[in-house]
């Protein structure tokens, strides 16, 4: 049996990595591509829809792929500390990440805005985190302006390595399909992730790994839909806090996967995101956080819209990019039950049972 050894190692000649690089790794990715045998009833009966399950990373989200390798270039480098903006799971990689490496770990948080569970993530590592009364967009401009002054490396995902070990998952999901998909739905906020899923089903298509390219489907939330109105939103509001931002990071790439690909980016609202939310859960039993069913909403957009093509079979796949439990309040939020309190009592509980 081959050991798993971590992204990075598993596709060592597609990164920028040599003898000389230091891998730090939580042994992220290799996470598992799930069908939906009761979503895809919904899609159509020519139609297979996958999710990548990327809430099953070390820190519970997609972001680790990129930060195993930004964190490895870091030390590599010389630096002495890492620092971040974030809605929540890049700082709790970071953080991760970085101490396993030996670093310092800054953070910065908008102030009230971050699940429960990223937070506690960054301060258990160790890291310094720092919340600025501002949204996500205003402590990205603090970051970089920090980073312009001090030896210490940004680690968002206008670094380029963070993309680049990104890409990975593009490869997996080849890997086994044995083909890029049809379509590839995700969510987008600093819009990162998708910019790195398109280059990667392009570089495995110049190497021969996959025959075609997928469509892109990105999807914001529609009170943070800068790409989509194409303007920055002044005060980006959505339930979905990881992809509560205003103005990306990566827009310009963003647009170009959608239009290289001949995809769409589109809203869906915090209804749709919070009513996918509950059926991923409900019907396929994956618990991801409200931003990771972005990607789901807008499947299930597309397909009332009869966007998809009926006259061929077709693969879909949707990428989860965040485990539920790091925002368990929105989970007991969004269902209408409380547990019953009852006595010890056999006949007691036999009687709710029945209710
Ligand atoms: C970071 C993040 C996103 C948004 O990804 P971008 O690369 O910023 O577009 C979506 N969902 C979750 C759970 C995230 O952590």
């Amino acid at each position: 049996m081959q050991v798993y050894k971590g992204v990075i190692e598993r596709y060592r000649e597609y990164l920028p990595v040599t003898d000389k690089t230091p891998i730090i790794t939580l042994l992220e990715g290799n996470t598992p591509l799930i069908r939906f045998y009761n979503i895809e009833k919904m899609i159509g009966e020519n139609v297979e829809v996958y999710g990548k399950y990327e809430g099953l990373n070390p820190t519970g989200s997609f972001k680790d792929r990129g930060m195993t390798l930004a964190i490895s270039k870091a030390l590599e480098k010389g630096v002495k500390a890492t620092i971040c903006a974030s809605t929540g799971n890049t700082s709790a990689s970071a953080a991760a990440y970085s101490m396993r490496a030996g670093l310092k770990s800054y953070v910065i948080i908008p102030n009230g805005y971050i699940a429960l569970g990223k937070l506690s993530q960054a301060l258990i590592h160790g890291a310094k985190v720092i919340a600025v009364e501002g949204n996500f967009d205003v402590a990205l401009e603090m970051v970089k302006k920090i980073c312009e002054n001090y030896p210490i490396e940004l680690v968002n995902s206008l670094n380029f390595f963070r993309i680049e070990g990104q890409k990975t998952g593009a490869f997996e999901i080849v890997d086994v399909l044995g083909d890029a998909p049809d379509f590839h739905c995700i969510p987008v906020g600093n819009a990162g992730n998708i910019t790195a899923y398109w280059k990667g089903y392009k570089e495995y298509k110049e190497k021969g790994k996959a025959k075609k390219l997928p469509k892109m489907l990105g999807f914001q939330a529609a009170g943070a839909a800068p790409i989509v109105l194409g303007k920055p939103i002044e005060t980006p509001e959505t339930i979905a806090t990881a992809i509560r931002i205003g103005n990306p990071a990566s827009w310009k790439q963003a647009v170009l996967a959608r239009d290289e690909s001949g995809g769409v980016i589109d809203t869906v609202t915090d209804e749709e995101i919070i009513q996918a939310y509950k059926l991923l859960a409900e019907e396929e039993g994956i618990f991801v956080e409200p931003a990771s069913a972005a990607s789901v909403a807008g499947l299930i957009k597309y397909a009332r819209k009869k966007y998809f093509p009926e006259d061929k079979k077709i693969k879909i796949v949707c990428i989860l990019t965040g485990h539920g439990l790091k925002d368990p309040d929105r989970a007991i939020k969004s269902v209408e039950f409380k547990p019953a309190v009852v006595a010890p009592d056999f006949n007691e509980i036999i009687k709710i049972i029945k209710q």
